[in-house]
């Protein structure tokens, strides 16, 4: 397959340091806007962080990321959030039913629209009115990734999203992330676990000491 001309995401230098700490050192990457990609290396290498700042939860310090070229620094970070979607490691739901927190992400969000992400998400229309409280673990989790798919954002940034869940839910979370790669909305996903990566990842970029050491330019 061609490579498209323009990233997904670019690292030019990326530095981060708070406090004093330097979290991320200089970090150096191009993500291609296609399938899913996974970024992997210890914990404290920097992976939440490399994700957090794809979506401005973090300004970099120095350095520059870039969105489909557009230097991030200058995008609405607001705007931002609705086209690049994320899930964090732990499910976490807002009290109500699994519709209250779809309307949440998108106040005033049509029932059939709903349905239709929580179908992405790898569950039936039966869950909209779903206690969130109530829900297993790998179902909460998938009613976060619906959550977060209710914006149609245009990529999705997964931080260790199955570290919580059991191995059946792994799998099945692991499909839905293939699934959206494949119909077009690139996902990067964060994981320690080289089995996981060998299933799904169509490559992989690997940190150490906020820096990433392999995948990360050319490839
Ligand atoms: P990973 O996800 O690979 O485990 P993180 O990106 O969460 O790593 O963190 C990398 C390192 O930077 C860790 O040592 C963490 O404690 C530190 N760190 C992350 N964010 C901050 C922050 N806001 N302030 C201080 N240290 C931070
Ligand atoms: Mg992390």
């Amino acid at each position: 397959m061609v490579p498209p001309d323009v990233d997904l995401f670019t690292f030019e230098g990326g530095r981060l340091v708070v406090d004093g700490t330097t979290v991320l050192d200089g970090v150096d990457a191009r993500i291609p806007d296609e399938g899913l990609t996974a970024i992997v290396g210890p914990s404290g290498s920097g992976k939440s962080t490399l994700l957090r700042l794809c979506n401005r939860l973090e300004v970099p310090t120095g350095g520059r990321v870039r969105f489909r070229g557009d230097d991030l620094a200058e995008v609405d970070p607001l705007h931002l959030r609705r086209r690049v979607g994320m899930v964090f490691q732990r499910p976490t739901l807002f009290p109500g039913t699994v519709g209250d927190n779809l309307a949440v992400a998108e106040p005033g969000i049509p029932e059939e629209a709903a349905a239709d992400a929580l179908h992405r998400a790898g569950l039936d229309g039966s869950f909209l009115t779903r206690t969130a409280d109530d829900l297993s673990g790998g179902e909460a989790q998938r009613a976060c990734l619906a959550r977060t798919l209710v914006t149609r954002p245009e990529v999705l940034l997964m931080d260790e999203p199955t570290s919580a869940l059991d191995e059946e839910s792994t799998r099945v979370l692991e499909h839905l992330g293939i699934d959206l790669a494949d119909s077009g909305v690139p996902v990067l996903w964060v994981t320690h676990d080289p089995h996981q990566v060998d299933r799904i990842a169509d490559r992989r970029l690997r940190m150490e000491r906020g820096r990433v050491i392999e995948g990360g330019v050319g490839s």
